[in-house]
């Protein structure tokens, strides 16, 4: 058994690390995010000059290469200082690289590959619909009808981050009503967001501000036969594969928020005096970052693992379940704690405290929420499916 990082990994996280603190600083990320409907051109402009744009492409389609597991480290360390903000980096990661990367056409990875790691294609995802999220396939109501060199597209899809910057959305439709199973007949698209009938309205929302999530309306939307990705029909059991590293993806963010959250806390401890002392000398704040310090390590193992058996092409939906539950959750306890160790300073606007808190928080809700993720557990374990 071996938990060292290759030397080659290392070396990677430790200049992500470098570049982020030179590039990214917690306060410049922190103002960024203020900007409420702002996209931050100048962050995806940094990310895209420094060829991160291109992680987890292949050298062949003009990428840096890397497999999840140097993704991992790259998310972990960038939400450090951008905490959700590394979420303008992910979506494209996840639905651009990973799922063209899994089910397009050579064609398609040709034409569309060099452009993402170029940083001059983003995409968003749109999955979910007003009718639920957690339930998808369920409250589905987008249409796809196949016509004459492509398809028409009609339907509505709400909390699509980043989809009115993005220049292409991952769509997910029903292609075929006469199905057995709901989980067939449906179907994924590469849609251009300039499409004609395709509108985007940003929503308000608590954390991630600077990253627009919105709804979409698709009225009459024609996209052609060569912008389907992978089978027709087919894209749940497609996507479910895909669906793994985004949770894991997630958890590296929210382990990133952990890391920020424990290092600015013990910095604050080390300097706020009360009753005449350091208040990092205050037995209840130490139990504080001692829990967030158990919540790290114990993150890092489950995250590390989960990366590893995908690498290796091992079944791990049950692993990538858990380790985005555990992760999600002990980044949001330790903000909140955080922001009890800053005291007041902890729930300013000029600290990160809150806006680690703001962040993680949703990470609970998306993209799977914990109590689905734990149904999924609990199924996992031999129990009846309760969904
Ligand atoms: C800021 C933000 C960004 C997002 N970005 C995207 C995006 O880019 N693309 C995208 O497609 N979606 C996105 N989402 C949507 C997100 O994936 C959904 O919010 C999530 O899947 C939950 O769906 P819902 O909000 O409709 O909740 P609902 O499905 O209505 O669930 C409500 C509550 O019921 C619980 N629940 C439902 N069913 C069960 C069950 N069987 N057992 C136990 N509990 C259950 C849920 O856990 C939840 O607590 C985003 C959401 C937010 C808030």
């Amino acid at each position: 058994m071996d938990f060292d990082l290759d030397e080659e990994t290392r070396l990677f996280r430790d200049s992500v690390r470098k570049w982020t603190d030179q590039e990214c600083p917690k306060h410049w990320c922190r103002a960024l995010e203020r900007r409420e409907h702002q996209f931050p051109t100048e962050l995806w402009a940094k990310i895209t000059a420094a060829g991160f744009s291109g992680l987890g492409i292949g050298e062949e389609y003009g990428g840096l290469g890397g497999d999840i597991l140097t993704q991992v480290i790259f998310m972990r360390e960038f939400a450090r200082n951008a905490a959700g903000l590394g979420w303008i980096w992910g979506i494209t990661a996840f639905s651009g690289t990973r799922a063209l990367s899994l089910h397009g056409s050579e064609e398609q990875k040709r034409r569309f590959l060099p452009e993402i790691a170029a940083g001059r294609l983003r995409t968003a995802i749109s999955f979910t619909e007003p009718g639920g999220g957690t339930d998808v396939l369920g409250a589905m109501k987008t249409r796809a009808e196949k016509v004459d060199g492509g398809w028409i597209i009609n339907g509505e899809k709400t909390w699509s981050t980043t989809a009115d910057t993005a220049d292409c959305l991952l769509l997910m439709a029903r292609t075929d009503r006469n199905v057995a199973k709901r989980s067939d007949g449906v179907s994924i698209f590469f849609v251009p967001r300039l499409s004609k009938g395709l509108t985007t309205v940003p929503l308000d929302k608590l954390g991630m501000r600077a990253l627009n999530s919105c709804s979409v309306n698709l009225d009459n939307v024609f996209v052609p036969d060569d912008l389907l990705l992978g089978q027709a029909g087919q894209a749940w059991k497609e996507t479910t594969k895909t669906l793994n590293s985004e949770r894991v993806m997630n958890a590296a963010m929210c382990l990133g928020m952990l890391d920020g959250v424990l290092e600015d806390a013990l910095a604050y401890m080390q300097q706020r005096r009360a009753f005449g002392k350091l208040i990092g000398e205050f037995q209840a704040l130490q139990h504080y970052v001692a829990n967030m310090a158990m919540w790290q390590k114990q993150s890092e193992l489950m995250l590390h693992h989960t990366a590893w058996l995908q690498v290796r092409g091992r079944p791990c939906a049950q692993e990538a379940a858990m380790t985005k539950t555990l992760v999600s959750e002990y980044a949001c306890k330790a903000a909140d704690l955080g922001i009890s160790i800053l005291g007041g300073m902890g729930y300013s606007a000029e600290t990160d405290m809150q806006r680690y808190w703001r962040d993680a928080r949703v990470l609970m809700i998306g993209p799977v929420s914990n109590e689905m993720a734990r149904n999924m557990i609990a199924e996992g374990l031999g129990l009846p499916r309760s969904f």
